[in-house]
């Protein structure tokens, strides 16, 4: 059963525990993008919490 323990953490922190905003026009991504939805910018910032 040594997958539960990855399981639980993966419960424990969400996968929104992070977010991306694009460092050109600020748009907010809530996951990975290689380049901004909006504009195009390809410089996405990436924030931890
Ligand atoms: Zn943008």
């Amino acid at each position: 059963m040594s997958s539960l323990l990855a399981d639980v953490k993966q419960f424990l922190r969400p996968s929104d525990s992070e977010l991306y905003e694009c460092r050109r026009c600020g748009t907010i991504l809530d996951k990975a993008a290689d380049k901004c939805p909006s504009c195009g910018f390809e410089d996405i910032a990436r924030y931890e919490f």
